[in-house]
């Protein structure tokens, strides 16, 4: 029988920001449907995911797409973690969102997630001379020229890479610091615009790698009067897409004011040295929301209010959120009573 590479992917118990770990497993192909792939196990004392004196945790695999980078029938494998006994993991936050989903199906949630992120070539920012600082920021975002955008063999690679491997990237461009860019993914349901993003961040370290080059998520990687790296979360409910939906939408910006400080509680570590209030932010202590507005907290797209209809954009959550926590959260206060 033909046997091919499985690589394992899944997310760590690393605080305050979780991490992708993965192995490969051999095991008999191809794989056709997502039952062929065997539950797996690994040895959570080295990931943070130990509770007590047994550190076997389970890999259990939720979804699996081709594989990009060994291509023939090579597959990349999606696990939740759960414990010994086939309990759900503390760590994992992708059996939540499924919960909170289940709870408000009825309301077709609907996510595109903007993915920015920074290359680094060592200690500094791709592109910028060592130990100092490049030219002002301005003429960067959406820039071309060898001296205004930095790492583009690469994110060209990874982004035939994820539509190889069949995931829903809508578009990339250039961010406004150098050595800093964006992907989008989406629009999909919560599950799996979340499932997505991680395999996608992983496909970005891994494309990484064979350039030495790493991809942070860090909300504020340079500190000072240079943008930081957001997860802007584009969100819609089948009310707010039909006639009449510019209201719904409204409705949801108010539900938003009432749990600003909750969903910042899960909207990324070290997101108040982004939100300042400057650099296209508003300030993590405030919350509020504007058309076309990119200095609110939450942004009515400009389509959105011409036609009446559509979605809200959250700006903000930082680039290191967790897409699972963030889904949720957004799916319990917008659709919630
Ligand atoms: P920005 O102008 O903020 O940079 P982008 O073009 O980067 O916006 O991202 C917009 C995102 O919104 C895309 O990922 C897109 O898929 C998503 N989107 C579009 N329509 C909807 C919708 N109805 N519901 C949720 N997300 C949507
Ligand atoms: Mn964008
Ligand atoms: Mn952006
Ligand atoms: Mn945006």
């Amino acid at each position: 029988m033909k046997k091919i590479q499985a690589e394992y992917i899944w997310i760590d118990g690393h605080k305050p920001t979780a991490k992708l770990r993965s192995k490969t497993r051999i095991i008999p192909g191809p794989v056709e449907t997502i039952d062929q792939i065997p539950i797996w196990g690994f040895d959570g004392s080295s990931t943070m995911q130990a509770v007590g004196p047994k550190s076997d945790c389970m890999l259990n695999p939720v979804k699996y797409i081709a594989d990009p980078i060994r291509k023939e029938d090579n597959i990349l494998v999606l696990c939740e973690v759960m414990n010994s006994d086939g309990s759900v993991h503390i760590s994992n936050t992708r059996s939540y969102l499924s919960e909170v989903f289940d709870k408000h199906k009825s309301h077709e949630p609907w996510f595109g997630i903007e993915q920015e992120f920074t290359f680094f070539r060592g200690r500094s920012p791709l592109g910028w001379p060592d130990g100092g600082y490049p030219a002002p920021q301005g003429p960067f975002y959406c820039g071309v020229g060898a001296d205004e955008v930095f790492g583009r063999d690469i994110v060209e690679l990874h982004l035939k890479r994820c539509l190889n491997a069949g995931l829903h990237v809508s578009g990339i461009n250039a961010e406004v610091m150098p050595g800093q860019w964006e992907f989008q993914i989406g629009p999909l349901g919560p599950l799996d615009v979340a499932d997505e993003m991680w395999l996608a961040r992983w496909l970005l370290y891994r494309t990484g790698e064979e350039f030495k080059v790493s991809a942070t998520l860090h909300p504020k990687p340079v500190l000072g009067d240079w943008n930081g790296a957001g997860a802007h979360t584009n969100f819609s409910t089948v009310e707010m897409r039909n006639e009449g939906g510019l209201q719904i939408v409204i409705d949801a910006c108010e539900k938003l004011r009432d749990r600003h400080n909750d969903h910042i509680k899960v909207y990324g570590a070290h997101n108040e040295e982004r939100l300042t209030g400057l650099h296209e932010t508003c300030s993590i202590h405030e919350f509020r929301y504007g058309i076309s507005d990119r200095s609110a907290s939450v942004r009515i797209p400009m389509a959105t209010a011409n036609e009446g209809k559509g979605y809200l954009e959250d700006r903000r959550p930082a680039a290191n959120m967790d897409p699972y926590k963030v889904c949720a959260i957004l799916i319990d206060t917008v659709c919630g009573d």
